[in-house]
């Protein structure tokens, strides 16, 4: 079966019902065009009896009732940089905008930061990349700094920038997708069971 995948955010509720609540029902979400994705509920309420109760008037039917661990990954984020950026009102005054000097630092730091791997054991960077001339051309190629193979490198997911008010300083995270982790993994990580 295709683990079911959650945020990081909802991971310790998913693990609590999961544990105590004999698992999580995952509900539809009949409202068209929203992005509230589905919702969950626990299977059994704080009695014990089964929880049958709607979450939302905008949930349909139990798409799926997840009763095992195994059967969830753990999607997390984590930070890789952050940026000390400048700010300006936009159009309407209502609202500040990174400057555009801010803005182009920001989007380089996100192409700098994507993560690249190599079957070769390498992981970096894209600014850690090294390039070579493809022969007979004036193009060049990236090719692993570890075993110098071009066509074997795999590209990471692209990182995005949020800001962050840190004082002061109005401040962006680079921030990316970190790897799928299951979720009793996650859970240990994290401390969040004794
Ligand atoms: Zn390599």
């Amino acid at each position: 079966m295709t683990p079911y995948i959650v945020d990081a955010s909802i991971a310790p509720q998913v693990w609590t019902w999961i544990t105590t609540r004999t698992g999580v029902q995952v509900w539809s979400n009949e409202l068209v065009g929203s992005a509230t994705g589905p919702r969950m509920t626990p299977v059994l309420d704080p009695d014990g009896q089964p929880n049958t109760q709607k979450p939302h008037w905008s949930c349909g039917k139990i798409d799926l009732v997840l009763t095992s661990l195994n059967e969830v990954e753990v999607s997390s984020s984590r930070e890789l940089k952050r940026l000390r950026v400048a700010l300006r009102r936009s159009g309407n005054g209502l609202s500040l905008k990174l400057t555009d000097g801010s803005a182009a630092r920001a989007r380089k730091a996100c192409q700098d930061l994507r993560p690249w791997s190599c079957p070769c054991g390498w992981t970096g960077f894209a600014k850690g990349l090294k390039y070579v001339p493809v022969p007979n051309t004036r193009a060049e190629e990236a090719v692993c700094p570890k075993c110098k193979k071009g066509e074997t490198l795999v590209e990471g997911p692209e990182p995005w920038f949020t800001p962050v008010y840190d004082g002061e300083h109005p401040e962006v995270a680079v921030m990316v997708e970190d790897r799928l982790v299951p979720l009793e993994t996650w859970i240990k990580e994290n401390n969040h069971a004794t």
